[in-house]
Parts: structure tokens; sequence; C-alpha cells
């Protein structure tokens, strides 16, 4: 079977953008492949590393949303990636071979120093985050990777690495593909791109009056600012939800005619869309509440998923020092 690794940094309670973008596809894969999917905490501290406070707790929250998205132990390797410490070994052998230009004009470094200037990332490991991401990918040898189109330009150093590698030492790693899935962008409720980091997000785990809160005061298409106005499904947020999380083609049909001639309000289409943000989420939290009380059952599943991930990353980096002309 294929392997794939994927990976999350561990920055608090997941989304449903998460869900929706990444999470409900690497649900799917743990049937066809060999899946390895590791919380990224060094990665985190790349950018976090001047406050570490809440670094522990942000590991168990990814970990409890990731169970109860459906995530299995069994099926998949479940880790975090300081436990296996052949991440950073593998990073620090690619670094050797990867020149400071590749890093210097990916596009998301430059981005990154300029939205977030709160933080000083002048320094040398966030300058090498593609390295690390490299080393991720390469130490399951996966031929193919899911990610969203943000993570191209990083996955596209990851080859650069892999090649160079392979041309330097002899062929020991495969040039990581990218795994195309549908991902839709879900909006926040402020009618941006859903993230933490702008405060717009529907969690995973907020109880249901929370979502409802969150939802009614949803943004929509500005031109229905009156119960009467019509609007146009293209314009509103809402609708891209809908798009995602609702099954129900006839109602969508119902609810595009509603808006467009005023037919419906926002708060019907947004009763509609609770209902089944509300059906799809349901038995995740059911899921995710019985590990919540449960830590020793978390201690096992990270420890299995670390054991399992050692176990490949262990044979690679035998693999990458002899291919590297190191003694061992
Ligand atoms: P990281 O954890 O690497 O910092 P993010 O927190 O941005 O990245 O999200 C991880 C992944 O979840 C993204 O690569 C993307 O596939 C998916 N994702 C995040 N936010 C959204 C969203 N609003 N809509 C769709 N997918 C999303």
């Amino acid at each position: 079977m294929n392997r794939i690794f994927s990976g999350m940094r561990p920055t608090g309670k997941l989304h449903i953008g998460h869900l929706a973008g990444a999470l409900t596809n690497w649900v799917r894969l743990q049937e066809d492949y060999d899946c390895y999917y590791g919380i990224v905490d060094w990665h985190a501290l790349m950018s976090d590393y001047a406050d570490t406070s809440r670094v522990r707790e942000n590991c168990r929250e990814v970990l409890l949303d990731w169970l109860g998205a459906g995530l299995d132990p069994e099926k998949c390797a479940i880790f975090i990636q300081s436990h296996v410490v052949e991440h950073t070994e593998l990073a620090l052998a690619l670094g050797m071979i990867t020149p400071l230009g590749w890093l210097e004009r990916c596009p998301t470094y430059k981005e990154q120093i300029l939205n977030l200037q709160n933080k000083d990332l002048g320094t040398y490991a966030f300058l090498g985050y593609p390295v690390l991401m490299a080393a991720d990918i390469l130490l399951y040898r996966s031929e193919k990777v899911p990610v969203g189109e943000d993570q191209s330009a990083h996955l596209e150093i990851a080859r650069e690495i892999a090649r160079r590698f392979n041309y330097f030492y002899g062929s020991t790693f495969p040039e990581p593909e990218t795994l195309l899935t549908p991902t839709p962008k879900v909006p926040g409720i402020d009618g941006r791109k859903m993230s933490k980091s702008y405060g717009n997000s529907i969690n995973i785990s907020d109880d249901l009056p929370e979502i409802w809160q969150k939802m009614r005061t949803m943004m929509t298409d500005p031109a229905r600012e009156r119960r009467s106005d019509p609007g146009d499904p293209e314009k509103c947020p809402v609708w891209d939800i809908h798009r995602v999380f609702n099954p129900d083609e006839d109602q969508k049909s119902e609810i595009d005619r509603g808006c467009r001639t005023a037919g419906i309000g926002c708060i019907d289409c947004k009763k509609m869309l609770f209902n089944h943000v509300e059906r799809c989420l349901m038995p995740i939290q059911e899921r995710r509440r019985r590990y919540e009380g449960r830590p020793d059952l978390l201690q096992d599943v990270l420890r299995q998923g670390a054991e399992k991930a050692r176990k490949v990353a262990r044979q690679t980096m035998v693999a990458v020092k002899e291919a590297m002309g190191l003694y061992i």
C-alpha cells in the first residue's frame, strides 16, 4: 500500500473548514493508503517560539478533533511529530543540500513575515520551515501528499529537495506528488476564509447554541438588507457553506430560487444550514466526548502511532545515512 503523510500544526481547536478541507478526505484515505498523520509541533514552535504555553493543550485539542472526525488509530498512525525524532534528523540531513535561495524565494515565507509582524520570524528555523516539511513527507517515502493549494509551494520545494538528494547520493526518495482532491474553501462568519487567526470560525467542538449564535449573525449577500430584498447566492458566504455541508439538492434549488426572489429570508436559509451542520457534527462531537475523559486512551493512541511511524522512519534513516556515506 502506498504511504501518505499529512500533518497539521497544533494551533488549537479545529474548525469546520479543516473538516471539509482536509479531515474528511484524510478519513477516506485511511481506507486505501497506509496513512501517517502527524501533529507537527516543531512546526508550531517555528512561529510561536516566544510563547509555548499553549502547545501541549493545543496538541490535545487537535488529537481530539482528529479522533472525533473519524481518524481511526487502528487504520492509520496518529502521532506527535516531536515523538518521532527522525523528523528532525532528516531535516538536518536535507538542510545540507538545500540552497538558501530556494527558501528565501518561497512565496509563503515572505508573505508570513509580512502578515505576522507582531512576531520576529527572522529566525534560522523559520526560514527552514519547508525543509522540515520536506523531511516530514520524505521520511515516509510518500508518493502522494494530500495538501491544499496553500501548501503547493512547499510541496514543490520538497520535490526539488528529493530530486537533488537522489542526484547527489543515488535514488532514495520518490518525488512526492500532490494528491489532488477537491478542497472547498470554507468561508468564516465574516465572509473571509475561515481561519483561527481571523476569529471567524465555527469550531468542530462548539456546542449547538454557540454554532447557531455564530451562524445567525453570519454575513450574507449585502444586497439583502431587508427581508424583501432579493439576493444572489453566489455573493453569499452562507451559500458557500451550504454547498459543502448540505447534501439535499432539492432543498438547495429551493433556497437558490427563494433567495433570488426574496421568497425566503436569510434566517430561514441559515436554519436549514444549521440543521445540516448539526447532523454532520453530532457523531463527531459524540466520539470526541468519549475520548475527552480518557487521557489514558489518548496516550495509547499517540504511543501506538509513534511506534508505527518510527518503524518506517528508522528504515528511511538507515537508507539516508548509507546513501550519504555516513558510518553506520
Ligand atoms: P496549518 O495547520 O498547516 O497551519 P491551516 O491551519 O491553515 O494549516 O489548515 C490546515 C489545512 O486545513 C489546510 O491546508 C487546508 O487544507 C485546510 N483548511 C484550513 N482552513 C480551511 C478553510 N477555511 N476552508 C477549507 N480548508 C481549510
